[in-house]
């Protein structure tokens, strides 16, 4: 087999990238096919933690927005990326994975709390790892939340998996002028004011030079593709 380049990977999947087409809620066959394809990068070898979001769900912002408190709407998107991550550890499960959910927000009837000894002994157990429950905080969100736990656990990237196959300079479905950046800085990021990432998110990656990857996860491969050193997407370093 072709070198890995990476030994432990955090990938960050949104809320909204398991409803497919539809507009709320979890598509089957779309989880199923983000799990076939995360447990075949297991399969290499590599050890696998995962932060996913609840938008598809429920976001607080837009909670807050239709007059419900907002730390009240935080804490429901909270749980959503709890219900998430149970359906996230049943897809895998079927794939013949072996799954842990830890939660930042206690909820010992559904999933295991968040320990950071305890999460990197299941990482080297071979268990695939979801972090429910964000950073267990309101005003924050699961890509802060993403960037966090890539560094407690000394993951070698954030792997963000998006819906587009990079970091374009302006909205490439509005724009026939967009370009895809290939790498960009953190500071460019930031600057720049490209929506990919929030910017609590970025700075944490900057400040501890953790590496983040923009990528589609609805290309066939293009994790195994990664793993083994391709140039897909759009990479962010110092
Ligand atoms: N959230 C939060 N603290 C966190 C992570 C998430 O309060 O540490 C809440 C927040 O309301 C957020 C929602 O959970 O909007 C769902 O997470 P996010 O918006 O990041 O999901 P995604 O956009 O990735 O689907």
């Amino acid at each position: 087999m072709t070198d890995l380049i990476y030994k432990r990977v955090l990938i960050k999947l949104s809320g909204e990238a398991l409803m497919g087409d539809e507009d709320y809620g979890i598509d089957p066959k779309v989880i199923d096919r983000i799990s076939q394809e995360i447990v075949r990068v297991q399969d290499m070898g590599i050890e696998i933690g995962i932060v996913i979001g609840g938008g598809n769900i429920f976001r607080g912002a837009g909670l807050a927005k239709s007059g419900i408190d907002r730390v009240t709407g935080d804490h429901m998107g909270m749980l959503a990326t709890v219900m998430n991550s149970l359906a996230l550890q049943n897809a895998l499960e079927k794939h013949g994975a072996k799954v842990r959910v830890m939660s930042a927000i206690q909820i010992h009837e559904v999933c295991e709390d968040y320990i950071r000894r305890r999460a990197i002994r299941h990482l080297e157990k071979g268990n695939i790892t979801v972090f429910a429950a964000g950073i267990g905080n309101p005003f924050f969100t699961t890509d802060s939340a993403a960037s966090l736990r890539a560094i407690e656990i000394d993951a070698d990237v954030v792997l963000k998996a998006t819906k587009v196959d990079g970091i374009y300079s302006a909205d490439p479905m509005k724009d026939t002028e967009a370009f895809k950046y290939d790498r960009l800085t953190y500071d460019e990021v930031i600057e720049k004011k490209l929506a990919v990432m929030d910017t609590a998110a970025v700075v944490l990656c900057r400040d501890q030079n953790m590496p983040i990857r923009i990528f589609n996860m609805m290309q066939n491969n293009a994790l195994q593709e990664l793993m083994q050193g391709s140039n897909i997407g759009t990479i962010v370093t110092v």
